[in-house]
C-alpha cells in the first residue's frame, strides 16, 4: 500500500479503500473470511463503515466503596486475590475476589471456568468491567470484562465503541476491542487518503468536523467532546446524502413528467356554493389551496395527505376529484381492502350525486357482467370516478382519459404500485394523492416520503366532543360492566377488542372465546357479535350488518375491525390487554368511537403488573386524542424501523442517524441540500464538488453490494 499513501490522486484513493481486507496487518487470510461471512465486511472501505452502536465510557475508575446499583457499568482497577469454585452443576461457578483497597468485590464466572482457573493471576493488577450488583451484603460482577494492568490502560480515559458482532466471531476471539484494535491500524495508514464528502462551505456553516477526524474520534474517541462532534458529523453527512437524493429524485420527476394543467373550476364552484355540507376546517382549506396549486402547475403531483381518522380526508378527497372532472378528465381511489373500498364508495356518493356525477365501485367481488360494463365506461369515459381495490390497478382496467390517482393506504404502497397506476393514462401521467390516517411524525415523513410533497390535516372539525380515555386495571372489571351496562342502557353501542397476533393465533382465538363467553355471562338477554379473522367473509359481514343496524349491541372482535368500521352508534371501545397493542395500533381502534354526537369513551385494560413502556403508552393515550403527537411518542418508544414497519424503506440505509433524536441535524442536512439542489442542481460549482465524487462513490458502492447480497 506504501505508494499510495501520499497520492492525491482521486482514483487511485479509490483503489486504496478497495483493498481486500485480508491485506490489512493482523488481519490475514482466515479472519477476513470470518470478516466476510459474519460482517460482509469485504474491503477497507467496509471494515471503516463498520459503525460502533454505542461507546462505553472508560475514562474513569469507580471505587468499590462508591459503587451504587444505578450503575449500567463500572470500571475498576484493583488486585486480584484468591478464588474458589462453589456450587455444582448449572449452578457451578467461579467466583474470584477483587480489591482496590476501599472493598471488596466479587467476580463470578459460569462459563469457561476452568480457561479462567489456568489463566487468571492471582495477586496481580486488573481492570475490570462490567454491571455491579449488590446481594447479600457483597458487590458482585458476573462475567466482567478483564484485563490485565498496562501502561497503555492504566490511565483509563478512554471510550470503548462497542461494534456489531456475530456469536461465532466471540467465538474466535474477535470482539469489539479486538475489532476496535484492526479498525485502528487502519485508520492509521488511511488517514492520508480519506477525502472531505461536504463542501467546505457547508462543514463551516455547521460547524462540522471534517470527514478524517470524524471517523477517527467515531472509532477512537479521544474524550466524549470528540465522540459527540463525530456523531454529529456523520449523522449530518448520511442525512444530507440521503436527503439529496431523494428531493433530486422528486425534482426529477417534476421536470420530466409534465402534469395536466386543471385550470378549470366550474364544478367545484358549484359544490362550494350551493352542496358545501359543512364549513371546510382551517386545515381542509389550507390542503386544499396546495394540492390545487400543484394542479395548475403543469407538473405531476405527487403529494401525501396526513390526516387522522375523522379528520375529513373524504371530502377534501372529493373536491381534488372535482378539479379532474372538470378539466375532463377521471379520478380513481384506490383502498388496501374491500371493506375500506366500499367505505370510501358511501363516503363519496353521497357527494357525487348531489352534482349528478357517475361514480362506480371495482373490487375482487365485483360480478362479472357489472365488471365489464364497468370496464366499459371507464374506457369511453362515461364513468368519472372510479373506487376500488388492487381490482383498479390489473391491466384490463383502462380509462379514457385518468387524470388523478388517490390511494388510501393503510402502509406504503411501493413506487412501483404508484407506476402502475401512472402508467393508466399513456398521454401524460395522472396526477397523485397519497392518503393516509396513520399520522407520522414530520422526520419519518421526511425521509420516508422525502419524493413526496407533504400536506397534513392538523385540525379536527369543530364541535367534536373529544373521546375520553381511561386507563382500567382487570380487577375492577365489574365497575366497567356497570359502566357499559348504563351506556347500553341509553341506547348505545359498545365494541370490545381482543388482541390477535398471528405467533400465536390460537391462543388469541381462545382469550377471544373466554371473553365472549364471560361478556354473555355478564350482559344476559343483551344481544351480542363476534367478530374475527377466522370466520368467512359472509359470515363477517352477517355479523357486521346485524351491529351496524343496531340489532346487537356489543361487538365482540378482534383488531379486524381496526379499518373501516363506521357505526356512528357505537360510543364506547373497551380494549382488552391494552399492553399487548402498539400505541399507533391503540390510537387507531379508538378512531372507531367518537363518530356521532354523544359522548365517547376508549377504556383501556390491562393486568396490574404493566412495563414502564406500556404505562406511557397508555398514559400518552389518556392525555392525548393527536395522532401527530401520539406518532412521536410512539417513534421514541419503538424507533423509526419499527414504525415504518417496512424493510425497504430506507430507512435501512441510516447507519448513524436516528430519526427519534436527530431532528434538528435532519432538518439543516435537508434545508442545506434543497439550497444546493436549488442554486446548482448539476453540482458544477467547484464548491460542489465533493458531492458529486461522493455520490459517485455511493453508486458504486450500492452496485458492489448488489452484486454481493
Ligand atoms: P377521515 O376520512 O379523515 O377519517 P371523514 O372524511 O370520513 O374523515 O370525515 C369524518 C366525519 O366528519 C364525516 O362524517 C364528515 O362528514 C365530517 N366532516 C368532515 N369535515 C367536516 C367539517 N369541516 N365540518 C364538519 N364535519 C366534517
Ligand atoms: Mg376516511
Amino acid at each position: 500500500m506504501a505508494p499510495y499513501l501520499r497520492s492525491l490522486n482521486p482514483s487511485i484513493s479509490l483503489i486504496f479503500f478497495d483493498t481486500k481486507i485480508e491485506f490489512l496487518k493482523g488481519v490475514g487470510p482466515q479472519k477476513a473470511a470470518l470478516l466476510n461471512q459474519e460482517l460482509s465486511i469485504f474491503t477497507f472501505a467496509d471494515l471503516l463503515q463498520h459503525y460502533p452502536f454505542r461507546h462505553e465510557d472508560r475514562t474513569t475508575f469507580h471505587r468499590i466503596s462508591g459503587l451504587n446499583e444505578e450503575l449500567a457499568a463500572a470500571q475498576i482497577k484493583g488486585r486480584l486475590r484468591e478464588w474458589t469454585i462453589v456450587g455444582e452443576g448449572g449452578k457451578k461457578r467461579l467466583v474470584a475476589y477483587f480489591t482496590d483497597g476501599t472493598g471488596i468485590l466479587e467476580l463470578v464466572w459460569f462459563q469457561s471456568i476452568s480457561w479462567f482457573e489456568k489463566n487468571l493471576r492471582p495477586n496481580s493488577e486488573y481492570i475490570v468491567y462490567g454491571k455491579p450488583v449488590f446481594f447479600g451484603g457483597r458487590w458482585s460482577i458476573t462475567h466482567p470484562e478483564i484485563d490485565l494492568l498496562t501502561n497503555e490502560n492504566e490511565a483509563g480515559g478512554y471510550w470503548q465503541p462497542i461494534y456489531p458482532l456475530t456469536e461465532k466471531l466471540r467465538r474466535k476471539f474477535i470482539d469489539s476491542k479486538a475489532l476496535g484494535k484492526m479498525i485502528r491500524s487502519l485508520l492509521e495508514i488511511a488517514r492520508p487518503q480519506i477525502r472531505e464528502t461536504l463542501p467546505a462551505n457547508l462543514v463551516q456553516k455547521y460547524r462540522l468536523i471534517s470527514k478524517m477526524d470524524a471517523l477517527w474520534h467515531f472509532h477512537i474517541p479521544q474524550n466524549a467532546a470528540w465522540l459527540h462532534q463525530a456523531q454529529r458529523r456523520l449523522k449530518f453527512e448520511e442525512l444530507f446524502y440521503n436527503q439529496f437524493r431523494l428531493i433530486k429524485n422528486k425534482l426529477l420527476h417534476k421536470t420530466e413528467f409534465p402534469g395536466m394543467v386543471f385550470g378549470k373550476t366550474a364544478l367545484v364552484k358549484e359544490f362550494y356554493d350551493n352542496h358545501l355540507p359543512f364549513q371546510l376546517t382551517g386545515a381542509q382549506a389550507r390542503v386544499l389551496r396546495e394540492i390545487h396549486a400543484d394542479l395548475k402547475t403543469g407538473r405531476q403531483m405527487n403529494r401525501l395527505l396526513q390526516g387522522d381518522v375523522g379528520s375529513g380526508k373524504t371530502i377534501v378527497a372529493f373536491i381534488t376529484m372535482l378539479f379532474a372532472l372538470d378539466n375532463d378528465a377521471q379520478a380513481c381511489l384506490m383502498a388496501p381492502t374491500e371493506i375500506l373500498a366500499d367505505q370510501h364508495f358511501q363516503g363519496l356518493k353521497k357527494f357525487a350525486e348531489l352534482l349528478g356525477i357517475n361514480i362506480g365501485k371495482l373490487t375482487g367481488s365485483t360480478k362479472k357482467r357489472e365488471r365489464e360494463g364497468i370496464h366499459e365506461q371507464l374506457r369511453n369515459g362515461d364513468m368519472q370516478i372510479i373506487v376500488g381495490t388492487h381490482a383498479l390497478i390489473e391491466d384490463v382496467v383502462q380509462f379514457n382519459n385518468l387524470g388523478l390517482c388517490i390511494i388510501d393506504e393503510q402502509h406504503r404502497f411501493g413506487v412501483a404500485q404508484r407506476a402502475k397506476l401512472w402508467a393508466k393514462n399513456p398521454r401524460i401521467s395522472p396526477h397523485m394523492l397519497v392518503m393516509t390516517a396513520t399520522p407520522i411524525p414530520r422526520t419519518l415523513a421526511m425521509t420516508l416520503y422525502g419524493d413526496l410533497d407533504i400536506s397534513a390535516i392538523d385540525e379536527l372539525p369543530a364541535g367534536r366532543k373529544p373521546i375520553k380515555t381511561l386507563h382500567r386495571y382487570d380487577a375492577h372489571r365489574a365497575s366497567v360492566f356497570g359502566f357499559l351496562k348504563e351506556e347500553i342502557a341509553k341506547g348505545r353501542q359498545i365494541y370490545m377488542v381482543y388482541p390477535l397476533i398471528e405467533e400465536s393465533e390460537k391462543m388469541d382465538l381462545k382469550d377471544l372465546m373466554d371473553g365472549f363467553e364471560s361478556v354473555s355471562r355478564s350482559f344476559p338477554g343483551v344481544p351480542l357479535s363476534i367478530l374475527h379473522g377466522k370466520m368467512k367473509a359472509q359470515d363477517k359481514d352477517y355479523e357486521m350488518g346485524r351491529f351496524v343496524r343496531n340489532e346487537t349491541k356489543i361487538m365482540v372482535a378482534t383488531t379486524v375491525i381496526e379499518v373501516g368500521v363506521n357505526v356512528p352508534n357505537a360510543s364506547v371501545m373497551v380494549i382488552e390487554n391494552a399492553e399487548r397493542f402498539g400505541l399507533s395500533q391503540l390510537h387507531q381502534l379508538r378512531g372507531r368511537v367518537g363518530r356521532g354526537a354523544e359522548q365517547s369513551y376508549c377504556i383501556l385494560m390491562t393486568s396490574f403488573k404493566i412495563s414502564k413502556d406500556t404505562r406511557l403508552r397508555i398514559e400518552t393515550m389518556c392525555r392525548t386524542n393527536d395522532g401527530f403527537e401520539i406518532s412521536e411518542v410512539d417513534l421514541q418508544l419503538r424507533g423509526p424501523g419499527d414504525l415504518s414497519g417496512t424493510q425497504q424503506s430506507g430507512l435501512t440505509d441510516l447507519l448513524v442517524a436516528n430519526l427519534a433524536q436527530d431532528t434538528e441535524i435532519l432538518k439543516a442536512a435537508r434545508s442545506s441540500a434543497e439550497e444546493i439542489l436549488d442554486t446548482d442542481p448539476n453540482l458544477l460549482q467547484p464548491v460542489n464538488a465533493p458531492i458529486r465524487s461522493h455520490l459517485e462513490n455511493l453508486r458504486k458502492e450500492e452496485t458492489n453490494w448488489s452484486r454481493i447480497s
